[in-house]
């Protein structure tokens, strides 16, 4: 079965939580990640039927990094996985590729999933860059072990932007992702769920989570109801 993971960015009050205790009601196979501000909140209206997360970690367990939260900081609240790696962080936090493996390591050893995620901008698919950037950023961001990964391959130029790569080209770079994790896990990275995302929405989810290798979606803005994401769940369970 798929798994869709919602991804809420900045947005949500508190009476935003009442989306998720309606997906709880609705489904048991869907995972939030709302703002940290909501987590505890969600956590309990979630009841255990939707998964929360947190939306990114700190390499670190604790200390002076002011404004941070730690991936047992998550743990602690009642998260069970952390996004790490989103471009947003990567471009608007200049985070690295060492920087994602080191937030990866952290999070496992906070006992958390991990969705780990890489993609390429409109400029290097133009270039015809897009596996070597792919390629680099999983050489340089996985962490050792496959035990409690997902990777969440989303085209930096595709998020929020309504566009979508065709459902070809989703195959074709989710099966070259597949090979690298075979090549670096061996039959471990079989196994590996690999979610794309940018831009899914209940009308074309189930045309690009029917491509190989594709194991769900990572959904942004189309996460932040309800009634929006169980759509998509509905349509990827076609
Ligand atoms: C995302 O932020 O991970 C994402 C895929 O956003 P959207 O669905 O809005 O494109």
């Amino acid at each position: 079965m798929a798994l869709i993971v919602g991804n809420w960015k900045m947005n949500g009050l508190g009476d935003s939580v009442a989306e998720i205790a309606a997906m709880a009601a609705a489904r048991s196979d869907l995972w939030v990640a709302p703002p940290f501000t909501l987590i505890d909140r969600a956590v309990i209206v979630a009841a255990g039927a939707v998964r929360i997360g947190g939306q990114d970690c700190h390499a670190k367990v604790s200390g002076a990094h002011t404004g941070c939260v730690s991936a047992a900081m998550l743990a602690d609240l009642g998260a069970s996985f952390v996004i790490v790696g989103h471009s947003e962080r990567r471009t608007d936090n200049g985070e690295t590729d060492a920087d994602v493996r080191a937030k990866a390591i952290a999070a496992r050893a906070a006992g958390l999933q991990v969705i780990l995620c890489i993609g390429e901008t409109e400029g290097q698919r133009d270039a015809g860059e897009a596996e070597a950037i792919v390629a680099a950023q999983l050489a340089g961001s996985l962490p050792d072990s496959a035990d409690g990964l997902i990777i969440a391959y989303e085209p930096v130029w595709a998020i929020g932007t309504g566009r979508t790569p065709t459902p070809g080209d989703v195959a074709a770079i989710h099966g070259f992702i597949r090979t690298r994790l075979v090549e670096r896990f061996g039959p471990a990275g079989q196994g590996l769920r690999i979610l794309y995302g940018g831009s899914v929405k209940p009308d074309n989810a189930a045309l690009l989570l029917g491509q190989p290798n594709v194991g769900g979606a990572l959904v942004g803005g189309a996460s932040l109801t309800a009634a929006s994401l169980a759509a998509i769940a509905a349509a990827a369970a076609g």
